[in-house]
């Protein structure tokens, strides 16, 4: 079963009356299985963005899930959209990675755009459903960690502000409709909600990279880039601040999908050490080969309670930065020894495309580096508890 029990036990700790829940998870399971998984291999091979797929994903309701109903969303609590990510990376981390994207950015304008920002674009243009594509365009060539030093700049001529300057890095900006551009105003940073057919908003040339081949990666350059007063996300100068409460929201989702690519890569593992024969015996029954999967199973275990924890402490409404930081930064890194560790036990066939088992090693390595570096984690985490004592 795509949905595994100890999705379904987590989500009985915090949803103790979550019948509905389980036939709601298990029918994304089966549909992550049937319908979105035996594509994942092609759309890395021939980077492939998955357009077909997310509109699938859109006409299942997952982009949806955890937003108000107001903006069509579906209502459902942040650990049920939390399983739901994990069971999509775990088909495809194509899919899911613009899925995680265009949430945290919806929460983005969710909680601090005004009335009119959200009808018109989260339920109007249907960003929460996932019928518009946005992306999010924080980092440049001087800085990503350092965001702060930012250099493009948005200068307010009448009821427009006009910007420029370069991003590098962005996931997706060709694909999508809009983008949230983080930009130095009078008062500051500040994030606007640049449609990408503005003249004045060009995307470059993608860049090639190791994993997550399905998404696009570009620089864009903004010339002389118009936008209306109205697409400026809450108010001026505050963009940094926002954008720190969309990237630890972002992170509980990064967190999701470095589960999602575990357990693919763990399952792999299980079935492949049963049916490899060496010595006489299923290579399974060797102890050193059960010393790894016994490693993956238990950093996949925590990996998935700290990510889950991190989802239930937003729902109730509190302040998510330590646990959403500490699910990130546990969960990509224990991805990347999971996946490391099912390269190995595939032996020479983990290192060629026959069992497709590089592909999950290639993806978890993305998710130490974006949403914040695993060292800009650790620094923020031990400021939170140094604040404390
Ligand atoms: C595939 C991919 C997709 C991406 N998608 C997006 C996107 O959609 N939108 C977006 O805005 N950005 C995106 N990024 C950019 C990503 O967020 C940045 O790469 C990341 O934040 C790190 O910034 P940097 O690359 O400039 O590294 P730097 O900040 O230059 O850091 C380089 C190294 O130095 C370390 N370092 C930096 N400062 C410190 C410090 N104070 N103490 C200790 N170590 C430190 C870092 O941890 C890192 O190891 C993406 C990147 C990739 C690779």
């Amino acid at each position: 079963m795509f949905y595994v029990s100890e999705q379904r036990n987590i989500i009985d700790i915090y949803h103790p009356a979550a019948q509905e829940y389980h036939s709601l998870l298990n029918s994304i399971g089966e549909f992550c299985e049937e319908e979105i998984l035996h594509g994942a291999k092609r759309i890395d091979q021939e980077e492939i963005f998955p357009a077909d797929n997310l509109v699938e994903t859109t006409k299942r309701g997952l982009f949806a899930l955890p937003f108000p109903e107001e903006y069509n969303g579906g209502g459902k609590p942040f650990p049920v959209y939390i399983a739901a990510l994990e069971m999509l990376a775990k088909a495809c981390a194509n899919t899911a990675l613009h899925v995680s994207i265009q949430g945290m950015i919806c929460e983005g304008i969710r909680l601090f755009g005004d009335d009119r920002m959200k009808m018109r674009l989260l339920k109007e243009k249907g960003l929460v459903e996932g019928r518009s594509l946005i992306a999010f365009a924080l980092t440049e060539p001087c800085c990503g960690s350092d965001a702060k030093s930012i250099q493009s700049r948005a200068v307010q001529m009448g009821d427009r502000y006009v910007l420029n300057g370069s991003k590098m890095m962005i996931t997706n900006p060709g694909e999508s409709d809009y983008a949230l551009v983080f930009a130095a105003t009078r008062r500051g940073i500040s994030a606007f909600v640049v449609s990408t057919a503005e003249h004045g908003f060009k995307v470059m040339k993608t860049m090639p990279k190791l994993g997550f081949r399905g998404n696009q990666l570009a620089a864009i350059q903004l010339e002389e880039c118009e936008v209306a007063r109205e697409d400026l996300l809450g108010e001026e100068g505050r963009g940094l601040e926002y954008a720190k409460h969309i990237l630890n929201v972002g992170r509980i989702t990064i967190a999701a999908i470095g589960t999602g690519i575990a357990q693919a890569a763990f399952e792999k593992s299980v079935n492949y050490s049963k049916k490899r024969k060496a010595f006489g015996e299923s290579i399974s029954q060797f102890q050193l080969v059960q010393e790894k999967l016994s490693d993956m199973a238990t950093q996949i275990s925590a990996a998935r309670l700290l990510t889950y924890y991190a989802g239930f402490l937003k729902d109730q409404g509190k302040d998510i930065a330590l646990a959403a930081s500490q699910a990130k930064l546990f969960s990509s890194e224990s991805a990347i020894k999971v996946c490391d560790h099912a390269i190995q036990i595939h032996g020479g066939y983990g290192y060629t495309d026959a069992y497709d088992v590089h592909r999950h090693w290639r993806d978890a390595r993305l998710l130490t580096i974006g949403e914040g570096t695993s060292e800009m984690l650790k620094l923020l985490i031990a400021h939170l508890a140094l604040k404390d004592e």
